[in-house]
């Protein structure tokens, strides 16, 4: 073990059931639970601030996301606002608001229902008969792993494909289609057709079976998408203030090692009260892949050339405002996806004013503009100047603006979404059981097993649990 504590300074050695590293919302949901079930807890950040991604901020009487606009109120998320006594802080974006999907510069709804699905202009004659054929294309016998674009153009057809489903991945993961594997990225549309021989089928069998059991599933109603009042980032500044002092943040120079012949792991770092070290005997990383890579290279190198490979895109986002009545398209919806055939690096916008109350100020909106992503990654890196030029050109045609928007702010991630792309099962599962031999030491965050917040805060509360166990 590498010395702590440079001459002088002082220096704390203490115990504690578990250390969690990384306040994002899954170390900041997997310590909560873990102090809630009595464990003695330390969680460590290295920002000065808790949420990681999920960042809301107020700018000219705009509230901006740098981070994830909403969440899917999953049952998970919903129980954790409840426990949480929140609930009046949450908003709820209309759940019936339709999606838009961009091409041929024009907007056009999204089908999410027979009715909407013979109107709409988004495919085809041919695209609508093809995709209505998908009950009569068999399934794929080898079982092998699939990119979902070619799951898709196998059953819906290439126009749906491309225009329904590739959207959505780049919208989701500012993901390639191409890459995105359908059994790491999208497992219930693969148990569909492995279980039921297609995706027609087998929403109507699980529509069947749901009837036929009659049971209600414990917990709150799910809803399709949440946020609360002042943004996504009170849900972790809220789990901040219960953590209160077992939470430090601005701790740097964090190294790990294990204690000769034990399974103990010792955390050294140095906070506003000094150097550190801390022993514990279940260590949880919460942080990105590559931060975790970097803090496990000295005791784990093979699981941490597995984190490395896990590919993060940049992204770029630009926040704009229009004058409401300076749109030739009604702001009633949740926003559109661009069709990947497109060639812009524009993957979407987000319609903000129109999901919630009280993101832009009255007469005015909100737009939030994704570009970049896997399949585009050099835009992340444009000047301002051609960003903004970008964003007003795409908007001009998408939503018939008659001037030019106001830009309220810009946020680069060089690292955005990690990539469920082909061959992430195969890690995740390599992950797994170097982990498995590794007792104490646990992985929780968005590049494993799901990359929404609904999706992190299940992970991270199902980590929890093992940890409770272990204990
Ligand atoms: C731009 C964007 C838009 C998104 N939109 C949506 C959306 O609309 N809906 C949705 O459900 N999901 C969305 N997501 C996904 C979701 O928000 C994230 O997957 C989730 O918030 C990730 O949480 P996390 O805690 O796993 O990781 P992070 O938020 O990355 O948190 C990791 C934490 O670890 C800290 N850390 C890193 N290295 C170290 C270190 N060495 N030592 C100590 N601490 C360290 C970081 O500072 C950070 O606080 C979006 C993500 C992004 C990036």
């Amino acid at each position: 073990m590498d010395s702590a504590g440079d001459a002088g300074e002082p220096m704390d050695n203490i115990h504690r059931d578990a250390v969690v590293i990384g306040a994002g919302i899954s170390g900041l949901v997997c310590a909560y639970r873990l102090i809630s079930s009595g464990a003695d807890v330390l969680l460590i950040e290295s920002s000065d601030r808790v949420g990681g991604v999920i960042r809301s901020e107020t700018i000219d009487d705009h509230l901006i996301e740098r981070g994830p606009n909403s969440s899917q109120g999953t049952t998970e998320f919903l129980r954790l606002v409840s426990e949480l006594e929140i609930d009046a802080e949450l908003v709820e974006g209309d759940p019936k608001a339709p999606a838009f999907v961009y091409f041929d510069g024009k907007i056009r709804p999204v089908p999410n229902g027979p009715g909407t699905f013979l109107t709409t202009s988004a495919l085809s004659l041919s695209g609508k008969v093809r995709l209505l054929a998908e009950p009569f294309i068999a399934a794929r016998a080898d079982g092998g792993e699939e990119s979902i674009a070619s799951f898709a153009e196998r059953r819906i057809g290439k126009e749906a494909a491309e225009r329904l489903v590739g959207s959505f991945v780049s919208g989701i993961y500012a993901g390639d289609p191409r890459r995105i594997s359908v059994q790491a990225a999208f497992p219930r549309l693969a148990a569909l057709e492995a279980e039921h021989g297609g995706l027609i089928r087998g929403a109507i069998a699980k529509g069947r079976q749901a009837k036929k059991s009659k049971t209600i599933a414990p917990g709150p109603t799910p809803k399709r998408s949440v946020s609360f009042r002042t943004g996504m980032s009170f849900l972790p500044e809220t789990l901040a203030r219960k953590i209160g002092e077992s939470l430090l943040l601005e701790c740097s120079g964090i190294r790990i090692s294990t204690e000769g012949g034990s399974s103990r792991y010792i955390i050294e770092f140095g906070s506003a009260a000094g150097d550190q070290i801390v022993t514990c005997d279940q260590l949880i990383l919460a942080t990105p892949a590559w931060a975790a890579a970097s803090l496990t290279k000295k005791i784990a190198p093979e699981l941490a050339t597995l984190l490395d490979e896990i590919e993060y895109p940049p992204l770029a986002i630009l926040y704009v405002d229009y004058a409401e009545n300076s749109l030739g398209e009604s702001l009633k919806g949740f926003g559109f996806l661009v069709a990947p055939s497109e060639d812009t690096p524009v993957l979407g916008c987000v319609w903000n004013s129109s999901l919630f109350p009280g993101r832009a100020p009255k007469g005015r909106t909100l737009l939030t503009v994704f570009m970049g992503g896997a399949r585009h990654p050099q835009a992340a890196s444009y000047e301002d100047a051609e960003l903004i030029s970008i964003a007003n050109t795409e908007l001009q045609r998408a939503l018939r603006a008659n001037a030019p928007p106001r830009v309220i702010g810009i946020t680069r991630h060089q690292r955005a979404i990690p990539q469920y792309n082909l061959g992430h099962r195969d890690r995740v599962g390599r992950i797994e059981s170097i982990l498995a031999a590794m007792p104490g030491l646990m992985l929780t965050g968005n590049y494993l097993h799901g990359v929404s917040t609904g999706d992190c805060i299940k992970e991270a509360e199902r980590i929890a649990k093992c940890c409770h166990r272990g204990q």
